[in-house]
């Protein structure tokens, strides 16, 4: 499916529905539906009769029915066990599962972040014969940027020679952690971030409420990554995170117990929010714009060292980086909660 706000961006990619280029990359920010876009236009490119009436896959063919139930053959999905885990869209576990190890996974109580090399050559392999019932293979790679580096090198063969009748579709929001050979072969399609209106628009279908504003400030923005933030409960720890710092700030607190609880957390999302958090609190102090969470944390930001704060800011842009490899989430919380009463107390 594609969301309103993508109307333009489908038809700016499915004008020269012959004439696109063999590797795309497509990108923008969480939450924004690239997920569904993506897949639309993976269908689309299978489909053997596009409506030509809207431009769209025509659900009916072959092609389509093979795709929608999860087993068409010249259709690839190569995504971390996390994401396959996660299970947010269903045709993305059902296609990635060809190239994860489902019993090596079971055993595990945490899941890859990573794309691996094996399944990078386990792609390249299946793209070396023709394609079976369509007209050509596609292949999709979401994150891009879960690769690890000798995985994008072997993909890098891939787009160096790419073979005929194929479309590798890379989806990144972080398109920077991609190196830049692999970007520069690519025809790199942003896609459109909502409008407030349309967002808040969306999430009044899909969330209560009196949650909607704060989800959507919470999500910069993304109505999916808002929905995402309410269903895995995130939204609910929103205040316990706000009421952890505040005690950190007060000395009700100590780092290391703060720590233990934000651990309880995903790790991920927790740093997406502490990223948000030091970002509001570094515009407060150069501008004096306060953040609505201003009155549950006292801070005297009289005391507080702007450059110190970046400091925090680049720190945790660091972990973001690195989650994708194996990080000891534990001592990298409490690396940033000390940081951060470093600064605050
Ligand atoms: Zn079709």
């Amino acid at each position: 499916m594609i969301f309103l706000w993508q109307q333009s961006d489908w038809h700016r990619l499915t004008r020269y529905r012959n004439k696109l280029h063999h590797s795309l990359l497509i990108n923008g920010q969480p939450g924004i539906g690239k997920r569904e876009f993506s897949f639309e236009l993976c269908q689309y490119l299978l489909c053997s009769e596009v409506s030509e009436q809207d431009n769209r896959p025509c659900g009916q063919c072959q092609n389509c029915r093979l795709f929608n139930a999860g087993t068409h053959p010249d259709f690839h999905v190569l995504t971390s066990e996390l994401e396959s885990a996660e299970g947010r869209l269903s045709l993305l576990t059902d296609y990635s599962n060809r190239y994860l190890d489902s019993k090596e996974r079971e055993k595990k109580t945490k899941y890859s972040r990573v794309i691996s090399v094996d399944q990078v050559r386990g792609l390249i392999e299946r793209f070396s014969t023709h394609a079976h019932i369509s007209a050509m293979r596609v292949a999709l790679i979401l994150p891009a940027d879960c690769m690890n580096i000798n995985a994008a090198n072997a993909l890098l063969k891939l787009l160096e020679e790419p073979p005929s009748d194929s479309i590798l579709v890379l989806v990144t929001a972080t398109p920077s952690h991609l190196p830049a050979t692999i970007r520069s072969r690519c025809m790199t399609q942003t896609l459109t971030t909502p409008d407030k209106k349309s967002a808040l628009a969306w999430l009044a279908q899909h969330l209560p409420e009196p949650q909607i504003d704060i989800a959507l400030t919470l999500a910069n923005g993304g109505p999916l990554e808002a929905r995402r933030l309410f269903e895995t409960g995130f939204l609910q720890h929103h205040q316990n995170c706000l009421n952890g710092f505040a005690g950190l700030a007060a000395k009700q607190v100590t780092p290391i117990d703060l720590a233990g609880q934000l651990d309880k957390l995903e790790f991920g999302q927790l740093l997406v929010w502490f990223h948000r958090f030091v970002a509001e609190l570094v515009k407060f102090c150069v501008t004096g714009v306060k953040p609505y969470w201003m009155e549950s944390i006292r801070i005297d930001t009289q005391k507080v060292s702007v450059e110190r704060l970046y400091g925090l800011y680049d720190r945790i842009s660091y972990y973001r980086r690195i989650t994708r490899g194996p990080v000891n989430e534990q001592l990298a919380l409490e690396d940033l909660v000390l940081a951060f009463q470093r600064i605050v107390v």
